[in-house]
């Protein structure tokens, strides 16, 4: 199995160790690698979008066309996470920051996300989540978004009080949080989506 982290910006080692202990973990054999150029994508069979800043990986995925390798990929079935802004970036709407700044989204999830969702005193902070179809997770959010709203083929995974902050859509993945910091159970929920476990 070959694995794609988009390495143009963000947290992009913490997603390719967590990964590769997953693998360990079910015993799939097969790389991950980090891309940033055009080609990698298209020969993956899972993709993962990380946390960084949303303005700059949209800008540089755009660039260099790995947003249509993203998108393409998607539409043949092969599973797709985004965490924190790699969520904002699979994203179909975004609120008005998202607008102003230009920035532009893959739309592969039919969900709206408000960045920096949370106020100033909890821009960090840990927490414990009940995910569906995962069980139990240590999240931490990082200046993280929200999703406000969902259509009809979305599915919640997880909500922090009242707000969701997991969703599944068929093969693509998104999240508010960083799953990659604490521990390989969502890597390894993702990889199954792949190894039709
Ligand atoms: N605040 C960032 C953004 O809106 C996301 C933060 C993160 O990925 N940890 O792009």
């Amino acid at each position: 199995m070959k694995v794609s982290v988009v390495g143009v910006q963000g947290d992009v080692e913490e997603h390719v160790i967590i990964t590769k202990k997953a693998m360990q973990n079910l015993g799939i054999k097969g790389d991950v690698i980090i891309t940033r150029k055009f080609g990698a994508v298209s020969k993956s069979d899972v993709v993962i979008i990380p946390g960084g800043e949303s303005t700059t990986i949209s800008k540089l995925i755009f660039a260099d066309s790995i947003a249509e390798e993203i998108i393409q990929l998607a539409e043949s079935g092969k599973p797709i996470m985004g965490t924190c802004a790699g969520l904002i970036i699979l994203s179909r709407f975004g609120d008005e920051q998202v607008e102003k700044t230009r920035t532009k989204l893959l739309g592969l999830l039919d969900v709206k996300v408000r960045r920096n969702a949370f106020g100033r005193q909890k821009e960090s902070f840990q927490t414990k989540l009940q995910m569906k179809r995962i069980g139990e997770i240590d999240a931490i959010f990082i200046r993280a978004p929200v999703i406000e709203d969902v259509g009809e083929k979305v599915e919640i995974l997880a909500k922090f009080e009242d707000k969701i902050v997991a969703v599944q859509q068929d093969n693509i993945l998104g999240l508010a949080f960083h799953p990659e910091l604490v521990s390989t159970k969502v890597h390894e929920y993702l990889l199954s989506l792949a190894h039709n476990l």
